[in-house]
């Protein structure tokens, strides 16, 4: 490193939630213009290939259950791409400041002293649902949305579902599909109706979405039958029932779409 480098501000850029549609300019022009790439696993490939051909993309993936980067890991490539005067680019899977560890990483370089900015994606929270027809806020339904995890993680702070239910907000909850049992357990229990409409939108605006629509207390069952699995979301609240086409979904299910 020599002090003559210019650094270049570390951009945190939204991939959204597959489909390179849902792209936002900016996030395109900062992929067009990086010299080092840090993809996340759930960064879709056809966003990838939109990127700058010379530029070095790092897979560094992180995924529930499987060998993971190491958090420090990457903010430190970050820390010296960025010193070294590289354009770097953090790609993640829909929104950066949206679950997966945007703020934490902003927070590294900062603390480094490296300028950050961060380009907006859409969220696989409001794009999922909103893929099968889902409108998260209807007014006629609901005051409002809110996006929990479902993953009561190392460090972080665990959803009070009881307060949710009271609430009223549709829920749309992030890394839960594993977890599916015991949330629904505990709506359940702070007086959540057994049939609720609910929905699993899994690999949303990707080749290989599948999603399923029933109600809260089947939810388990639904997706084991199905065998949904990670990435996916889980949307909770009478604002399924609007799903545009619920009924041909549920057709195209039963013949295994
Ligand atoms: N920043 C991401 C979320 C990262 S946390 C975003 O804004 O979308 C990872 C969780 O996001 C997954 O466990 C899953 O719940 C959800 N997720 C990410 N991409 C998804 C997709 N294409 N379809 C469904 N869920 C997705």
């Amino acid at each position: 490193m020599t002090m003559t480098n210019h650094i270049h501000p570390v951009s945190l850029v939204g991939a959204g939630p597959g489909d390179p549609e849902l792209l936002t300019l900016g996030a395109l022009r900062r992929l067009q213009q990086a010299d080092v790439i840090l993809a996340d696993e759930l960064a879709d490939a056809r966003v990838l290939a939109l990127a700058n051909p010379a530029a070095r993309v790092l897979n560094v993936g992180k995924r529930g259950g499987r060998p993971s980067t190491n958090q420090r890991f990457i903010h430190e490539l970050m820390i010296r791409e960025a010193r070294s005067g590289a354009r770097v680019v953090r790609l993640k899977g829909g929104d950066p400041f949206v679950f997966g560890r945007g703020g934490e990483e902003a927070d590294a370089l900062r603390e480094a002293g490296i300028p950050v900015e961060v380009v907006n994606g859409i969220t696989s929270g409001l794009a999922g649902p909103a893929s099968i027809g889902i409108p998260v806020t209807d007014r006629r339904c609901t005051p409002g949305v809110a996006l929990v995890t479902g993953h009561n993680g190392d460090a972080g702070i665990a959803p009070d579902w009881a307060a949710l239910v009271r609430s009223r907000l549709t829920l749309v909850v992030y890394m839960g599909v594993a977890r599916c049992e015991t949330i629904v357990a505990a709506l359940r229990e702070a007086g959540m109706r057994a049939d609720m409409p609910a929905a699993v939108v899994a690999a949303a605006h990707t080749p290989r979405q599948r999603q399923a629509i029933g109600c809260l207390a089947e939810l388990p069952a639904t997706i084991a039958r199905e065998g949904l699995a990670s990435p996916a979301i889980l949307v909770i609240g009478e604002v399924v029932a609007l799903a545009a086409g619920t009924e041909s979904l549920l057709e195209r299910l039963r013949v295994g779409g």
